[in-house]
């Protein structure tokens, strides 16, 4: 479930995917029904489903014990705010159903099935309409007394650059500096229609390297996964954002895996389908857990 559509897939894995739809996100009160309906659908058309992953835009809260488990926190978008999530599908299908974070289902695919295969400490970041990052430690997706929101992480500004940046919030926060919407903010036009070599990426690759470099000095990632509609369309972001981080870590750590940076920091194995392969990760996940 994404801000602007939610793609639901049937099948256990990338090479068995026996249906895919896509529906826009609307209100809740149409889009959950809609889904429900075409999980319905399939429900009778393969027999019984046998686990339901739902990888959502946040925040989530999913502390087990806490009394508004499964449901979406304060979003501005409508209607979505409060929304029981997990209880919606858990009250309607007999199949388990598991629910995540659409960065951590990223994550997960990343892990089961793309370029985090054999890794316990990574990160997968998307950005896109907001920036994100699925971080996955010890083998579990970390977590504190809510998801990490990383996104919004305050980050170096290369000298001289103080356009204040995007985010509600923050301002020149992550988010606000280099997802989409803060890019399009700052070119004044559409990120597709911006020319690869525009002034307008350096201080988004910068942004990034800024990320990189947090995440190693917190977590030490194995590797960190970088994709979302905006770095998946402009590949040349990669390199920018690989010098980016070297200057920034400047000589600092010695670690075996960051010796070759074109691995280190790298696009998803999955590409563009590691967003949607996520909830069909969780699915397995939870298909796992009830099997145990
Ligand atoms: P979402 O964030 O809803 O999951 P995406 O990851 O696809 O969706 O990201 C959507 C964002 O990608 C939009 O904000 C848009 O500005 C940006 N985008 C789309 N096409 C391009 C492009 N060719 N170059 C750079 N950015 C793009
Ligand atoms: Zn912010």
């Amino acid at each position: 479930m994404g801000g602007t559509k939610c793609v639901c897939t049937l099948g256990t894995g990338p090479g068995d995917i026996r249906a895919q739809e896509i529906l826009p996100t609307r209100e809740p009160g149409t889009t959950l029904p809609a889904i429900a309906d075409l999980l319905n659908r399939w429900n009778a058309d393969v027999g019984t489903l046998k686990a339901i992953g739902v990888a959502a835009f946040g925040p989530l809260d999913l502390r087990r014990e806490s009394r508004t488990y499964g449901r979406i926190g304060a979003t501005p978008k409508r209607g979505w705010a409060n929304v029981g999530l997990l209880e919606f599908f858990a009250t309607r299908f007999a199949a388990p159903v598991g629910l995540t974070t659409d960065v951590i289902g990223a994550a997960l695919a990343e892990a089961r099935w793309g370029a985090a295969q054999q890794l316990t400490d990574f990160a997968y970041v998307t950005v896109g309409t907001g920036i994100g990052a699925g971080l996955i430690v010890n083998g579990k997706s970390v977590f504190g007394c809510h998801h990490p929101e990383l996104g919004h992480v305050r980050v170096a500004r290369p000298a001289g650059d103080t356009w204040p940046g995007s985010c509600p919030f923050h301002g020149d926060c992550l988010e606000g500096l280099a997802s989409g919407p803060a890019i399009e903010a700052r070119a004044g036009m559409r990120a597709a229609s911006i020319p690869v070599d525009s002034p307008i990426w350096s201080p988004v690759a910068h942004a990034l390297a800024q990320l990189a470099h947090v995440l190693v000095v917190t977590v030490a990632p194995q590797r960190i996964l970088i994709g979302g509609g905006v770095v998946s369309a402009q590949p040349h972001l990669f390199p920018s954002i690989r010098q980016s981080f070297a200057q920034s870590l400047n000589g600092y750590l010695h670690i075996p895996a960051m010796e070759d940076l074109d691995t280190y920091i790298a696009p998803p194995g999955l590409g563009t389908r590691a967003g949607p392969l996520g909830a069909l990760a969780v699915a397995a996940d939870t298909h796992a857990e009830g099997t145990v």
